[in-house]
């Protein structure tokens, strides 16, 4: 018989993994104090003192504004928001075009589509996953406005070279930061190098209050739009006299002072959860680094990786192993893998029946861009055949427990061959 679990040997790991918590009784002290209070919600929506929030909210944006070294945080209730407003402030609208990347979580390619704007696709790089800068550069024309830069899987895209290219072209560069709080390029933290970064406080996050996201910015001007298009900016334009009302149509995207409570203690503990995350992801990769065909995450130099997630490129040609019964054979033996991320966005049904807000095409029919076809081969290729992912911010392995997902990979290989005839044997 097989030593392989998917054969019906024994898994090789027996005890199941601790699901990660950043949670602990400084958050329930800090829920309680607000409870006390009496006050859940410290904003009001016309020009008043409480425009700009309560306690908790104005305390939490300016501890983040000193941890990440901006002038501006602006708190939302998440990171969709976020990227709304950021979208919004920036003054763009119906026809322009912003520049993002297929493997994304949805929400960075929805934003434009809100104030009526064409997302176009930009393939990403093979090394970290994040937007090849040529590519982007291929994509500019007269009607693109802005870059939306993701910070995938907690790596940093190429940002100081995309600043640049925005820069050279007038463009405002959007960071996506929601994988990378307390990521590195250069010293700088990601989500501070483009016009506006955008985190997220969603309960899958490396720090999480529930739901929430913060914006962070150095422009004065920007920090404005997105406090207005946070609460109800049309209400404000003429007590503050604001001259320019392009997008100043507001909705309420307010942070509680329970999730902004919550949410600061989790920053001040942010480093620390961030260094054991950390920790996993390189144990991991250290361990198995010599299995040939298996490129463990990059890290480009300069860099430093958060790993919301844990991404593996796969090389089916050299192991000879179909991808998914590979990962399918991790999996029987206790490995919390997963295969690809998210298919690339351009093959939702929104984009190929090119149907978003109404029913008569609208964006879509602003433009002559189409999304037929594998628009982004890189982004194509690592979904179909080498992705292979573990949520390191869903999972709190012991030490003996990483030992074990490495073994198992070694195991799995070892008996690859087992594997060949797989899809036949099911
Ligand atoms: C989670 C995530 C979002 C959405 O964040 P929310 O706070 O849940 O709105 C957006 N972009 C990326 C890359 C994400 O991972």
């Amino acid at each position: 018989m097989s030593e392989l679990a998917i054969l019906g040997g024994k898994p090789l790991i027996k005890e199941i993994i601790p699901s990660y918590q950043s949670l602990g009784k400084e958050e329930i002290v800090a829920v309680n104090n607000v409870m006390s209070s009496g006050v859940l919600s410290g904003f009001y929506g016309s020009w008043s003192d409480e425009f700009f929030g309560g306690e908790e909210v104005k305390h939490l944006e300016k501890k983040w504004s000193s941890e990440f070294k901006v002038k501006y945080s602006i708190s939302v209730n998440s990171n969709t928001s976020g990227l709304i407003a950021a979208i919004g402030a920036c003054g763009i609208g119906p026809g322009d075009e912003v520049i993002v990347p297929p493997l994304t979580m949805s929400a960075t390619a929805m934003a434009p589509i809100f104030y009526g704007a064409i997302p176009v696709f930009a393939d990403v790089e093979a090394e970290t996953f994040c937007l090849d800068v040529e590519q982007v550069r291929k994509n500019i024309t007269p009607k693109t406005k802005a870059i939306i830069a993701v910070n995938l899987f907690g790596h940093p895209a190429r940002l100081k070279e995309l600043k640049k290219l925005a820069n050279e072209n007038s463009l405002r560069l959007i960071e996506d930061n929601a994988q990378a709080p307390f990521a590195k390029e250069d010293n700088a933290y990601t989500g501070t190098v483009g016009d506006i970064g955008v985190f997220s406080l969603n309960y899958h996050k490396h720090i999480h209050s529930g739901e929430g996201g913060v914006c962070v910015t150095n422009d004065e001007n920007l920090a404005r739009r997105m406090s207005l298009i946070r609460n109800h900016a049309e209400n404000i334009v003429e007590p503050i006299d604001l001259k320019d009302i392009t997008n100043m149509v507001g909705m309420n995207l307010r942070m509680t002072e329970l999730s902004a409570a919550i949410a600061g203690v989790q920053l001040e503990k942010g480093k620390e959860l961030i260094s054991g995350r950390q920790g996993i992801a390189r144990k991991l990769s250290g361990l198995i680094i010599d299995i040939e065909g298996m490129e463990v995450p990059a890290e480009r130099s300069n860099c430093d990786h958060v790993y919301y997630m844990w991404a593996l490129k796969y090389c089916e040609n050299s192991i000879g192993v179909n991808r998914d019964i590979f990962a399918k054979a991790l999996v029987a033996e206790g490995v919390p893998v997963g295969i690809g991320y998210v298919k690339p966005l351009y093959k939702l049904p929104l984009f190929r029946n090119k149907i978003a807000i109404g029913n008569k095409g609208y964006p879509f029919n602003l433009t002559k861009r189409n999304y037929d076809g594998d628009l982004c081969p890189v982004a194509e290729q690592l979904h179909k055949h080498e992705l292979i992912t573990i949520e390191i911010c869903s999972i709190d392995p012991t030490s003996k427990q990483i030992d074990d997902m490495a073994a198992a990979f070694y195991k799995v290989y070892k008996n690859r061959n087992e594997l060949i005839n797989f899809d036949k044997a099911e």
